[in-house]
């Protein structure tokens, strides 16, 4: 499915993908940013949750200069917002609101009262771009979160999924089956997105244990998914 492509270029607006992790929107939709780039037009990335949180060990920084890296690979621009993370927030008593990594594979706890703060920054930063936003379909709860607040606050112009599972198991990709669109496209991916995509999803070094086992199996597991589905499954609505 070319035509996506093609709509999404033949806007004249800005064209912004939101991520909720560093790696989500490279993983999910790496390859369709980067031919959107190639047709010389403005793409960018903007991560809600990669604040650094104060006063305890984190890799945040380490994470963000690696998704400049993998951006550049893409030919794309990122934005990084300063919400944190799931694993750092804490309530009002300073308590962590999820305290185990379990905990970030729940319902959104009642404590975390991100929505509003995170849907009036989002929709007052991206008025009038072309917004393309996360499935949800992680049970993460920053999947959850993000996907609420984009369907409430902003105005999506089609969603990508954020659940391109390849994946290793884990507790944190397991799926749930958000509403989605009836009008589900595969972007077809030519060679030259792919080995884009494969070259910025290996610069998440950090993270890739945890998705593909090993450097070395980066490759060959993203080119079969691609195979299984065709292409970057996206919903336009
Ligand atoms: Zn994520």
């Amino acid at each position: 499915m070319r035509e996506f492509i093609d709509k999404l270029s033949a806007s004249v607006i800005e064209i912004v993908y939101i991520a909720p992790h560093l790696d989500d929107a490279a993983l999910g939709a790496g390859a369709t940013l980067r031919s959107i780039a190639k047709l010389g037009r403005d793409v960018s990335v903007v991560t809600v949750f990669c604040g650094e949180p104060d006063g305890i060990q984190n890799n945040v920084q380490e994470r963000k200069k690696e998704d400049l890296l993998a951006c550049k690979e893409l030919g794309i621009t990122a934005t990084h917002l300063g919400f944190l993370d799931a694993i750092y927030r804490r309530d009002k008593y300073g308590k962590h609101i999820y305290p185990y990594l379990s905990a970030v594979v729940e319902e959104p706890a009642k404590e975390d009262t991100l929505l509003s703060e995170l849907g009036y920054a989002l929709s007052s930063f991206l008025k009038e771009k072309v917004v393309i936003v996360p499935a949800g379909r992680s049970r993460h709860v920053d999947h959850q979160i993000l996907r609420k607040v984009c369907d409430e606050y902003l105005e999506p112009f089609a969603y990508y999924d954020d659940l391109p599972y390849f994946a290793r198991s884990s507790i944190a990709l397991v799926s749930f089956n958000p509403n989605m669109p009836e009008n589900a496209v595969s972007v077809q991916v030519d060679e030259d997105a792919l080995k884009a995509k494969i070259r910025a999803v290996k610069k998440y070094m950090s993270q890739l244990e945890f998705l593909f086992g090993s450097n070395d199996e980066v490759g060959n597991i993203i080119t079969a998914y691609l195979n299984s589905t065709g292409g970057e499954v996206h919903w336009i609505k």
